[in-house]
C-alpha cells in the first residue's frame, strides 16, 4: 500500500494532472475533480427523491416511471464548463468520468433497481463522426456497467440533422426535434422498462421525442437520467 502511494506520487511529479474545473493541482489520490471541487459542485439529490422537480416537469409531456440527474445546469457554472470540454473538445474521459459518478448515485437510489437496459440519445451519423463520439452513449457506458444492463444503441436512431439547440429559442427547439428519432430495430419483447440517457436536460424537447418514439413502437415504460438538468 504504502510502496504505490509513493509509485503514484512519483508518477504525479513526473506528469502533474489538474482539476478538470478549477485547474489546481491534483493529488495522487484525487481523479480528475479536486476535493474542493467535488464538495462544490451542484448535485441535486434528485436519484432520493421519487417526485422531484425533473420528474414533475418531463412529466407534463410524457408518462416516466422516474428521472433523476446528478447536477443542476447554470450557464458558465464549473458544470457547463466540464460539460463543455466533454462534448466540443474530445475530452471523452471527463464524460467517463462523470457517468460512473452518476451510476454510483443511481445505485444508492432505491428507484433505478426494475431496468432492463439503456438507450443513450443517439446522435445523427454526420454529427457524430464530426464529435467523434455520442456523448450520451459515452455516459451510458459505465451506467450499463455498474448496472449490469445492457445498453441499447442500434434500436433508436436520430433520422433527423437538427441545429443546435442550444442556439434557438424555447418553441423553436420543440418544433425542430419533432420527428427527429424513428426505430431502426424493435426492441426485445421481454423489455418492460428502459433508462433513456443524456447529457444536459434544458426544455425536455429532445427528451420529449425520443421518448415518444420509443412509446409509439413499444410496450416500455421510461425511466429518465442525465449529467446535469436545468429546471
Ligand atoms: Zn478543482
Amino acid at each position: 500500500m504504502l510502496y504505490s502511494k509513493a509509485i503514484n506520487s512519483f508518477v504525479d511529479l513526473l506528469f502533474p494532472r489538474s482539476c478538470i474545473s478549477c485547474s489546481s493541482h491534483l493529488d495522487f489520490y484525487e481523479k480528475m475533480l479536486c476535493l474542493n471541487c467535488q464538495l462544490e459542485l451542484p448535485q441535486t439529490g434528485f436519484h432520493l427523491e421519487k417526485e422531484n422537480p425533473l420528474y414533475k416537469k418531463l412529466l407534463l409531456n410524457f408518462p416516466l416511471e422516474n428521472a433523476a440527474a446528478l447536477f443542476r445546469f447554470q450557464k458558465e457554472g464549473s458544470v457547463a464548463r466540464m460539460i463543455h470540454q466533454f462534448k466540443y473538445n474530445r475530452q471523452a474521459k471527463i464524460g467517463r468520468y462523470l457517468g460512473k459518478w452518476l451510476g454510483y448515485t443511481l445505485m444508492e437510489s432505491p428507484y433505478f433497481k426494475s431496468l432492463d437496459g439503456i438507450i443513450p440519445v443517439p446522435l445523427h451519423p454526420s454529427k457524430k463522426r464530426t464529435r467523434g463520439y455520442n456523448q450520451a452513449e459515452i455516459i451510458a457506458e459505465p451506467l450499463a456497467k455498474q448496472l449490469q444492463i445492457p445498453l441499447i444503441n442500434k434500436s433508436l436512431m436520430r433520422v433527423k440533422k437538427t441545429k443546435s439547440l442550444a442556439r434557438i429559442d424555447h418553441d423553436a427547439r420543440w418544433k425542430e426535434v419533432d420527428e427527429a428519432f424513428a426505430m431502426k430495430q424493435p426492441l426485445p419483447k421481454s423489455f418492460e422498462h428502459l433508462l433513456l440517457v443524456d447529457d444536459v436536460i434544458t426544455t425536455g424537447a429532445t427528451l420529449n421525442a425520443c421518448a415518444c418514439t420509443l412509446l409509439k413502437n413499444s410496450q416500455v415504460k421510461l425511466s429518465i437520467v442525465s449529467l446535469a438538468c436545468r429546471l
